[in-house]
């Protein structure tokens, strides 16, 4: 057994479910800077796993290492078991990375045309299939130099769809996308997904992939510093309540007093964290009034996911 199989074997016997995507200590190293570093990541079959991270991260990197277009410096990685030979591989996989090259005197269709005929496909019908699921029809005649970013990612992942493969690997897919884009592609990696289809995408923004994946994996300059599920990133969302009486002074004595943290804030109110911001908040009005204090404000507030996010790679927003 060489040593990588070795090594990823051992990963995999402390798993039920054998990943799809499995890396060890996968780094690359440009110059003296390691850009993506000792990277220990699993996708599970069937997951949509998000990489986020700021631009610069290592995400492309990653997936470039992943997709063998460019050696790893040290480490391991495995795509499915890792038995397959290339051409077997590359059937299993749909990738789209950085913004999608278009030829840009073909049409939509041919250019779909050309990857049905590569992918030696033999469903007449996938081109036009994939033209209605990623709603292009309107611009299916339209060269491709004509259209949009957003059209343009939308080709692009319409081409790594086509071949249906098992696993999706796609830098950036909702870049470019308007907001109604979005959610359609939300909606079209979760039947994917549900299908059975894994997929493995990158973003540099936390509030646009949340919402779609199963798993969040952060990475800044190379380093990946946080995992978590979708249910648990609601719960590692800060909470506070925003107080302000008039005597703010007295009213955070009290509250001390009571087991609280209270902080004042630079507009001189009351900050408290706590757990659920909406569940005690009414106790809190309560214990302030019952004592004499009169409450001006009382304001329930929830970190939203780019402060998260920023807290997290701990950059100040
Ligand atoms: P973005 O969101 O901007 O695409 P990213 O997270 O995908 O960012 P990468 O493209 O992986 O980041 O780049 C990570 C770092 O590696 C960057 O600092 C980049 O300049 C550097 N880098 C990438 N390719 C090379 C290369 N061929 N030679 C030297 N440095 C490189």
């Amino acid at each position: 057994m060489e040593d990588a199989e070795y090594f990823l074997s051992l990963k995999w016997s402390n798993h039920f479910v054998v990943p799809v995507i499995s890396t060890s200590g996968l780094t690359k190293r440009y110059g003296q800077t390691d850009v993506v570093s000792h990277l220990d990541l699993d996708v599970q079959s069937g997951q949509i796993y998000s990489f986020i991270g700021l631009n610069g991260a290592g995400k492309t990197t990653t997936m470039r290492m992943l997709l063998g277009m460019i050696r790893p410096t040290s480490g391991y990685y495995k795509i499915f078991d890792g038995r397959y030979k290339n051409h077997e591989m590359w059937r299993k996989i749909g990738y789209m990375i950085e913004s999608t090259y278009a030829y840009p005197d073909l049409t939509v269709r041919e250019y779909l045309q050309v990857f049905y005929h590569y992918y030696q496909l033999v469903d007449r019908s996938m081109v036009g299939q994939m033209i209605n699921r990623l709603q292009l029809e309107r611009y299916a005649n339209t060269k491709t130099r004509f259209l949009s970013l957003g059209n343009l990612q939308r080709l692009g992942i319409a081409r790594a769809l086509m071949h249906q493969p098992q696993l999706l690997i796609l830098d950036e897919p909702v870049n470019g996308l308007d907001p109604a884009g979005i959610v359609e592609i939300r909606h079209l990696f979760q039947a994917m997904a549900a299908e059975g289809t894994t997929i493995f995408i990158s973003s540099h923004l936390l509030s646009e992939v949340a919402k779609i994946s199963d798993r969040l994996g952060i990475i800044h300059q190379g380093r990946l510093l946080k995992e978590l599920s979708s249910e648990d990133l609601s719960k590692e969302l800060k909470n506070k309540l925003i107080i302000d009486t008039n005597d703010n002074i007295g009213a955070s004595q009290l509250l001390l007093l009571s087991g609280n943290e209270p902080q004042i804030n630079h507009d001189g109110e009351i900050e408290l964290t706590v757990k659920d911001s909406f569940e005690i908040s009414s106790k809190i009005a309560g214990l302030l009034v019952q004592r004499g204090f009169e409450l001006k404000k009382l304001l329930p507030w929830e970190e939203d996911l780019e402060t998260f996010f920023l807290r997290i790679i701990n950059v100040e927003k």
